[in-house]
């Protein structure tokens, strides 16, 4: 390491990054010392007795005699807990809270059971991160600095039991002023803000002091990459109040939470023309490319999770930003953190993570033997067995009471840090599109539709959001793509001036880079119909993510749902109410 890459880094940021290095390097005995922690301690819960475990079981017995489960599950035991059961079902620490997972890739909400000592110790994880952007940005000034983080908390409550339910995200904001290692440090928006959980009044505010400190504004970040476009979108319709706010140092009438508006005047201390006018003489231009640059111009990386579902919006964040360094640095669940991206500055599609071995005890279960009963598990592979090239699902067993949990994540093994292997996220194992036992999942559907992206750049329209469904109503079933479209010329007001058969054309490529069972049922066995493309109105997938935020979702954890099923009719009704026109495609997809 060079003096210069040093230069902000002070002895617990040395300490962090040489951390890395250590568990990386001993990662099969802390993975070994983890299972054993976790069974000595828990050897006394009901859900290991009754699977015939006790105190003195050793890792071989415990994968023989304990079954892969899914959520469904282990979900009598935690509504047990929920009720307010305070004996040792699944974990030997009284459980203190459960953090509420996002939901929103298609399927329900879960309640991830928690204590106190267990979260402490998982925060070590985020310890890594700001040292490493203290290395790979030497020219920023680290004691200065702020990030422009787009944080939203949603309400908490409590189950009948008493136990208090929140976003794992709520409860780091809680507790972020307290942690300097958190990635959020240094924000530009105070906790109050972030914690209101009015999304509207949280979003407009954090957007104002964000606005009004924008030369301090080194980077700009999010959780999920759909949440910054969400922020992009709101920039667009919100400027003209933002720009007087900031200029008279007033608040819009529409944010009404007394203690919000106080945070905000702490920040806001006097009125600064010289932003407003920046704001509306960027803004007024009606031209949103590279808007981000040109309202912070100090902003040296975009950092967001832009693998799996996110990678969709990698053109959308490079138009806004004129294409500023994306930072996918880290990849957790509200199960457990999982990995961490040790080159952050790599191309977005690229981004590997590699497993942090102390955050649980990790099993691999290859890709081509899943068992939905949890039947077969004794190939299952440890953390430092995995092959390069092949792709597993994730299996977890946490301290706080999770056991040979599947996460019904797909993860491809890229390469080692040392013994730790690092992961490319491939895909949500249950997403996908099926007719006629093709299987399209997430990860085919988003290449194929990225294919069609590429047609319809060519005419000068960028893809804002999709999701699909397989219409079955008809037989033979055909697949929907609902799309919202964006121009990237606004003086064009509608997609009118691009021909049809432009669209026709993309359906057939879409087609075309569908796997081949699918080419083969619609070209050859005729047991499926042409795929469709549905376009919707500008702003119909941010209704989508409004309705799932009326039912409880957070936008910190939103992702859109990229295949929708018979349950989702609520989803597909809102589509369908915002359609503007729809294609086929004409001919059969190839079959080479
Ligand atoms: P939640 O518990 O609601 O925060 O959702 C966790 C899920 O989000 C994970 O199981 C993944 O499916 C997805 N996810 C989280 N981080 C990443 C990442 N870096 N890349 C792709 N998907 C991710």
């Amino acid at each position: 390491m060079s003096n210069f890459e040093e230069k902000w880094l002070d002895e617990k940021d040395k300490e962090a990054l040489q951390y890395i290095e250590d568990i990386t390097t001993k990662a099969d005995e802390i993975q070994r010392q983890i299972l054993n922690e976790i069974l000595s301690k828990n050897a006394n819960v009901e859900y290991l007795q009754k699977h015939g475990l006790d105190a003195s079981t050793d890792s071989s017995t415990f994968k023989k005699l304990i079954p892969l489960v899914y959520y469904q599950q282990l979900r009598p035991y935690i509504a047990r807990i929920a009720d307010g059961d305070d004996s040792s079902i699944l974990c030997s620490n009284p459980i203190t809270e459960f953090f509420k997972s996002s939901g929103t890739s298609g399927e329900e909400h879960k309640l991830i059971p928690m204590y106190e000592q267990e979260f402490v110790r998982r925060l070590s994880f985020f310890s890594y991160i700001t040292p490493r952007m203290k290395q790979l940005f030497p020219n920023i000034n680290w004691h200065k600095a702020k990030g422009l983080n787009f944080h939203f908390a949603k309400p908490e409550f409590k189950t009948k039991g008493g136990i208090v339910v929140r976003s794992i995200f709520t409860n780091l904001h809680k507790r972020s002023s307290n942690l300097r290692s958190m990635p959020s440090g240094n924000n530009t928006s105070p906790d109050d803000i972030i914690l209101c959980t009015d999304s509207y009044q949280s979003l407009y505010c954090q957007l104002l002091c964000g606005l009004y400190q924008n030369d301090v504004v080194f980077r700009v970040s999010a959780l999920f990459a759909s949440t910054l476009i969400h922020v992009f979108k709101f920039l667009e319709n919100h400027w003209i109040d933002l720009a007087t706010d900031i200029r008279t140092r007033t608040i819009n009438p529409k944010i009404t939470s007394s203690s919000v508006r106080e945070s905000v005047m702490k920040i806001v201390v006097k009125p600064n023309p010289e932003v407003a006018d920046l704001i509306e003489n960027e803004c007024g231009k009606g031209r949103w490319e590279g808007i981000i640059t040109r309202l912070w111009p100090n902003a040296k990386y975009i950092n967001a999770v832009v693998t799996g579902s996110m990678s969709q919006y990698i053109p959308l964040l490079n138009y806004y930003t004129n294409n500023l360094p994306i930072v996918s640095d880290h990849y957790g669940s509200s199960e457990c953190f999982l990995g961490l991206n040790l080159d952050p500055l790599c191309n977005p599609d690229e981004v590997s993570y590699t497993l942090i071995p102390t955050m649980a005890y990790f099993e691999f279960l290859p890709i081509d033997m899943l068992n939905p009963k949890g039947e077969v598990n004794q190939r299952l592979v440890d953390l430092v067995d995995v092959k390069l090239g092949h792709e597993y699902e994730l299996v977890i067993t946490t301290f706080a009471g999770l056991y040979r949990y599947c996460m019904g994540d797909v993860v491809r093994v890229t390469g080692f840090k040392n013994k730790a292997p690092n992961f490319s996220f491939v895909r949500r194992k249950n997403v996908v599109l099926n007719i006629s036992n093709e299987k399209t999942d997430e990860a085919g559907l988003h290449k194929a539709v990225e294919e069609g992206g590429r047609v319809m750049k060519q005419f000068g329209a960028t893809i804002v959001d999709y999701t699909t469904y397989a219409d079955i109503s008809t037989i033979p079933g055909h697949y929907v793509l609902y799309w919202e479209l964006t121009l990237d010329d606004l003086k064009e007001q509608n997609l009118n001036y691009i021909p049809c058969s432009v669209f026709e054309d993309c359906c057939l490529a879409i087609e075309n880079s569908l796997n081949l069972l699918y080419r083969l049922a619609r070209s050859h066995e005729k047991c499926i119909n042409p795929l469709e493309i549905k376009i919707v109105k500008a702003g119909t997938f941010e209704k989508l993510m409004q309705l799932a935020l009326n039912r409880g979702a957070s936008i910190t954890q939103y992702k859109t749902p990229r295949c929708l099923n018979s349950s989702q009719i609520h989803i597909i009704q809102l589509l369908e109410s915002n359609l503007v026109s729809n294609y086929f495609s004409k001919n059969y997809p190839n079959l080479e």
